[in-house]
């Protein structure tokens, strides 16, 4: 009786991790698409070639392209993959049984724009890590005495596989920022009053998850109730790659 109950909860959470992440993959697609068009071949080839000339290898002058330049372009793309997750995050409130909610949408303007400025942050910081990476591989490209064409080559390759590596923990993570915030906020706005923090339960969620999901952090604890507004959220609250869900907390 006891066993069949576990599982019943156990098909339940999987239930809402599963209904929360459904449709997500194609947003991360789509944005570290973004992520990769500005962190292109030619880009990493100029900005080789900057570092190259700054470290006196090379005497040709060089220029990377204006980095705020080709993001600002880009802002449309990332406000339109931001709008799309947030709209779907305020689609899908859940309670404990995996229920979606019929609640209205609240108005998103401010948070959504304070979540917009934080990701060209986190995508011009992908510069300054590749810069790291880049001079690293000059100085081996040096001490292996390998010519100019050669380290280009390497360095390249290299700061793609980083780019592409960064861009998809940004991706994850960022979609489920959105998710959550909007979560949080279409709670508030309905009067809803109370959530709980649910972690997938299993071997990889952390200590900081299982803190904010059960009362003293052990699988077999209760819950936490929180408050709307003064609790934890997956992400903001936790670590990159979160795949936590708030949900309603269950009538007392
Ligand atoms: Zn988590």
């Amino acid at each position: 009786m006891r066993d069949q109950k576990i599982k019943a909860k156990q098909i339940r959470l999987q239930k809402i991790l599963r209904k929360n992440r459904y449709g997500l993959a194609l947003l991360e697609e789509e944005y570290m698409q973004v992520i990769q068009e500005i962190y292109s071949a030619e880009y990493y080839k100029e900005l080789t070639d900057s570092i190259l000339a700054e470290e006196g290898i090379t005497t040709q002058e060089a220029f990377a392209e204006d980095l705020y330049a080709k993001l600002n372009g880009l802002i449309l793309k990332i406000s339109s993959i931001f709008e799309r997750a947030w709209d779907r995050g305020t689609e899908k409130v859940m309670d404990i049984t995996a229920a979606t909610l019929l609640l209205q949408k609240p108005q998103y303007k401010v948070t959504l724009q304070l979540l917009m400025q934080k990701q060209f942050e986190y995508i011009k910081n992908i510069s300054d890590q590749t810069r790291e990476v880049i001079r690293d591989e000059i100085k081996n490209g040096i001490i292996k005495g390998q010519t100019y064409d050669q380290m280009a080559k390497v360095i390249t390759s290299r700061a793609k596989d980083l780019t592409e590596t960064r861009a998809k923990l940004i991706a994850q993570t960022e979609l489920v920022r959105v998710t959550s915030e909007a979560q949080e906020q279409t709670l508030q706005y309905n009067n809803i009053d109370s959530y709980i923090y649910l972690t997938a339960e299993d071997k990889r969620v952390s200590k900081i998850c299982w803190k904010n999901s059960k009362t003293k952090g052990n699988k077999s604890d209760p819950y936490n109730v929180y408050k709307v507004g003064n609790g934890p959220l997956p992400v903001r609250d936790s670590h990159p790659r979160c795949r936590c869900v708030i949900v309603k907390a269950p009538d007392e």
